[in-house]
């Protein structure tokens, strides 16, 4: 039973750890862009979304580079 507890322990604590490596190399590995609305510097996630400074619309387009949708 101690042992069955145990294992339940070193689980719970390898997953945690898993999940917050794999959150960290997402957040590594998405590109950081210029705001084409407010020039700063954001994380962009995906092909859309919002600039969390100015709150404008954005998204990529099919040539590469990012616009904001009025
Ligand atoms: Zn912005």
């Amino acid at each position: 039973m101690l042992v069955f507890l145990l294992i339940c322990i070193i689980i719970g604590v390898v997953l945690a750890l898993v999940i917050t490596f794999i959150r960290s190399v997402i957040a590594v590995a998405s590109p950081s862009i210029e705001c084409p609305a407010c020039a700063r510097k954001i994380k962009f996630i995906g092909n859309s979304g919002h600039c969390y400074k100015c709150r404008s619309k954005i998204y990529k387009h099919s040539n590469g580079t990012y616009m904001t949708r009025q």
